[in-house]
């Protein structure tokens, strides 16, 4: 008698080796095995015919602020974990900074995992901070299990945030690169930022120019000349400037350790097309012009672009004001990340297991998530199913967020998520459907 309780069939699962047809045996979460299409179905097993509809691994998002516990009115782990499980999400690993108490010392950590326990819907991992203060609780952090340690480099919008200069960075990353650690950047040079102007208002041009292209450039040269020093491993969050990428790729090309990431806002939005007032588009680094967004496809196209992950960042509505200068900075996506991406991806020639490497499989490695981020026999039973010729308009008011604010309002997007799976049980499904939280806590495996 077989394990095997489980077999998903499709005629077309995304494995590592490409796109086929394929039967996907489950057994205790995990893949016990992909078999050909027509493999018999084991004793026991209940079959899933999935047809035509395409088997993905789960989406690993990386970077998502769910601000709970302390700023719960922006997010939380119940509403942010059924978002991600609407959205084919099913790992995600939350940052460390916007709730209270921020991810900075052990003790704030389990605070947080005990919040998010009975609401995961889906797994959830952490980032820790790294603070001007908290050098000597880093390694504590680094034994309790999170994945990495994100800092800012300008201020970071939270006042029990605040960033790091550049002797702290390289403090931060001595320290960090001492017991084999990762720093995660958010690089834009304050300098350069403080030295561009800065009106206010609701034009959306003049908030673009007060947070110029130089600023993130002059960032992370500093943060790429520091992890070549240390011999640190870094990873450059939410590149918007693809001014950069001929800097990243030659310091990989030196041997630099660097990883980055770019969002859906700033490879499927341009500067050009944002209503004046319309904050809902504004985050930082700032969503750039139509030229810099075919620059970034060319960077993910490449491979100087790792990962695709949502930066979820979302606030009250009440924030989100008509003053680009004061407005709350950040969009809100991850429940979108998936149609957004393919729908700009398709249109430009990319395949299914382009987006899969970019929102999972590369996510998964970054984070050291070995039992995620394929489909493949030993790995959890975490997938996605996706319609993707079937297209729908982004309703805000129907998505999982709490604040329906969203920047894809009124879209039209293709890639219909019809089940999402988390190790080999059903999470949600395309009629708005949620199984009980299910998820567990993950830490960085040592
Ligand atoms: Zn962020």
């Amino acid at each position: 008698m077989s394990d095997v309780r489980l077999v998903l069939r499709s005629t077309r699962v995304i494995t590592p080796e490409g796109a086929r047809p394929a039967s996907v045996e489950v057994a205790d979460g995990r893949i016990a095995a992909v078999r050909a299409h027509d493999a018999g179905v084991p004793a026991g097993a209940r079959l899933e015919d999935l047809g035509d509809d395409v088997l993905l691994p789960g989406l690993v998002d990386t970077h998502v602020h769910v601000n709970d516990p302390g700023r719960t009115e922006w997010e939380g782990f119940w509403t942010a974990t059924r978002a991600a499980a609407a959205g084919g999400v099913t790992t995600l690993i939350d940052m460390p900074l916007n709730s209270i108490p921020p991810t900075t010392t052990v003790a704030n950590l389990r605070v947080k995992q005990a919040v998010a326990t009975p609401k995961a819907h889906v797994d959830v991992g952490f980032w820790g901070g790294a603070l001007p203060d908290n050098v000597e609780d880093l390694r504590a952090l680094h034994d309790a299990g999170v994945f990495g340690f994100k800092a800012f480099l300008s201020p970071s919008g939270v006042e029990e945030f605040p960033e790091l200069d550049r002797e702290q960075l390289g403090r931060s990353l001595a320290e960090i690169a001492g017991f084999g650690g990762l720093l995660v950047v958010h690089a834009e040079d304050p300098g350069r930022l403080a030295a561009a102007p800065q009106k206010g208002g609701r034009k959306y041009a003049d908030f673009l120019a007060s947070r110029p292209r130089d600023a993130e450039h002059a960032a992370i040269g500093e943060l790429l000349d520091q992890a070549r020093r240390l011999d640190a491993r870094v990873h450059v969050l939410h590149l918007s400037s693809a001014d950069a990428l001929p800097l990243i790729a030659a310091a990989r090309r030196d041997g630099v350790r660097v990883t980055v990431e770019s969002c859906p806002h700033y490879l499927t939005l341009t500067a050009e097309e944002v209503p004046d007032g319309a904050s809902e588009f504004k985050c930082c680094p700032p969503i750039r012009e139509a030229a810099n967004r075919d620059a970034l496809w060319a960077g993910l196209a490449d491979g100087t672009i790792d990962c695709v992950v949502s930066d979820h960042s979302p606030s009250t509505a009440d924030l989100k004001t008509d003053d680009f200068a004061t407005a709350w900075g950040g969009i809100s996506s991850l429940q979108l990340g998936l149609p957004a991406i393919w729908t700009e991806a398709r249109r430009r020639g990319h395949t299914l297991e382009d987006v899969v490497r970019w929102m999972s499989a590369r996510p998964a490695e970054l984070a050291g998530l070995d039992r995620k981020g394929a489909v493949e026999a030993g790995r959890d039973a975490d997938f996605a199913v996706l319609a993707p010729d079937e297209t729908f308009t982004v309703d805000a008011a129907a998505l999982q967020h709490r604040n329906r604010v969203t920047a894809y309002a009124g879209r039209t997007l293709y890639g219909v998520v019809k089940s999402t799976w988390l190790r080999g049980e059903r999470i949600a499904a395309a009629d708005g459907w949620f199984r009980e939280p299910s998820g567990r806590l993950l830490e960085r495996k040592r």
